[in-house]
Formats: C-alpha cells, sequence, structure tokens
C-alpha cells in the first residue's frame, strides 16, 4: 500500500521514474535484447553518492560484476580519470562495460523533496545530506567554498554547483534544481573521462545509465528516474 502511494508521489514530480525493478528489468532487457550485449560478462561501476541509503539502489544490477565505485559526495565521479582507466582495465576478456551514474534525493509521504525518514530514525533528515548541505550555503550569496584537503569533496562539489547558482535559487523548488544541477556536472564529467581514456577500455562500447535515484522509505523500492540511456562507441569518440 505504502509502496503504491509513493508512486503517485515520485511520478507527481517525476512523470518517467521506475521503481528498482523495473529499472533494472527494462535497461538489462535494452542491453541484451537491443544491442546484443552479454550481460554475463559486464563489469558496472557506480557514480553515485557515497550515503548508505543507496546501497540498495546499486544493487538493481546486482547481476552485473562490480560495482567499481567512482563516486564520492554528491555522486561526482571523484576517482577521476585514473580511476576511469582503472575500470577500464578491470572488464573480462570480451566482456563489456556499464556506468550507472547520477545524484539522489528523499522524498516523503507528504511530498516534500530532499528528505526522507531513515533506518530507526523518528524524524526526517536531508537526502541528499551533502546537496542539501550545499544548497543552504549558496542561498547565502556571500558564502564561496575554499578547497580544501580536509573536505574536499564537498568544497568541490560546492564549486563545481556555483555556476548553477542563480538557476537553482530562482527556481520553485531548489531541492530539485540543485538535483538536476548535479545531475548536469556527473554526465558532463564522465563523458569527459570516458573520452580521455577512451585508449584505455578493450571494448568499443560502453553503456551508460545516468539518472536521479529517488530515495523513499526505509525498506521500500527506489526509483530512478532516468536521463540518459545510451551505448557509446568508443570508436567514433
Ligand atoms: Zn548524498
Amino acid at each position: 500500500m505504502l509502496q503504491r502511494k509513493f508512486d503517485r508521489i515520485v511520478k507527481g514530480f517525476f512523470p518517467e521514474a521506475m521503481d528498482a525493478k523495473d529499472t533494472s528489468i527494462h535497461y538489462l532487457g535494452k542491453m541484451q535484447i537491443e544491442h546484443g550485449i552479454d550481460i554475463s560478462k559486464v563489469l558496472m561501476a557506480t557514480s553515485v553518492c557515497s550515503d548508505d541509503i543507496n546501497v540498495p539502489s546499486t544493487t538493481f544490477f546486482n547481476v552485473l560484476f562490480g560495482p567499481f565505485i567512482m563516486g564520492g559526495l554528491g555522486g561526482l565521479p571523484f576517482v577521476g580519470q585514473t580511476g576511469m582507466t582503472a575500470f577500464a582495465h578491470h572488464i573480462p576478456d570480451d566482456g563489456s562495460a556499464f556506468i550507472f551514474y547520477g545524484p539522489h534525493i528523499g522524498i516523503t509521504l507528504d511530498g516534500e523533496l530532499g528528505k526522507m525518514y531513515r533506518p530507526r530514525q523518528e524524524d526526517t533528515g536531508n537526502s541528499c545530506g551533502a546537496l542539501m548541505l550545499a544548497l543552504s550555503r549558496l542561498q547565502d550569496q556571500g558564502y564561496r567554498p575554499i578547497l580544501n584537503d580536509d573536505d574536499y569533496q564537498q568544497m568541490k562539489l560546492e564549486e563545481s554547483l556555483l555556476p548553477y547558482r542563480e538557476e537553482v535559487l530562482n527556481s520553485d523548488n531548489q531541492a530539485k534544481a540543485i538535483t538536476d544541477a548535479t545531475y548536469d556536472i556527473i554526465d558532463k564529467k564522465i563523458h569527459e573521462h570516458i573520452k580521455s581514456c577512451k585508449d584505455e577500455f578493450p571494448v568499443d562500447k560502453v553503456t551508460l545509465l545516468g539518472g536521479i535515484i529517488i530515495n523513499t522509505d526505509y525498506g521500500l523500492d527506489d526509483y530512478f528516474d532516468a536521463r540518459n540511456f545510451e551505448v557509446m562507441d568508443l570508436k567514433s569518440l
């Protein structure tokens, strides 16, 4: 019953979102049937936020090898070109590569985005915590993130969001807007790293699935709002 209520609320914000099971069946099916990819030899990488709440979402695809974890706070691929190269070198012989990426956002049954009930907690908490913290700081016009060794990922995430600051602050739903902006940042970085590391891949095709993970209550299926599914041909880059 609860799952059905969430379904209605999630789709109010993300009409195209699918639950975890439908997402995995839909996209693994596409890879296999439309693109002739042998699912038994696919290594997956993820670029999603470190948050413990995302662990079940990455098991959408637990029939695949991996994951090679590229993401840090917010889901940015902090492992960079070295991480992309390592991932490429780990692909099974005659196998294939799949990268699942994107930010996450919590939702409550009251339809509040950016919040969720976490396991065994009475009150709602932020989700994504890193993004909601960035949002509260960017709301202060005088704020500037300062890169430093002791809080590198958060500062880098906030710095990457600076070009989107006005767009986010002018939006009707700032929590959703900062999540959309972060999707763009991750999507761009993943494409850049693949392009700069393309000669490291022992295969010609890399499958990408990017979008927004929507966290519901603990124990219920998460949702995924796909923004990009593509089978990249590395030869044409
Ligand atoms: Zn997060």
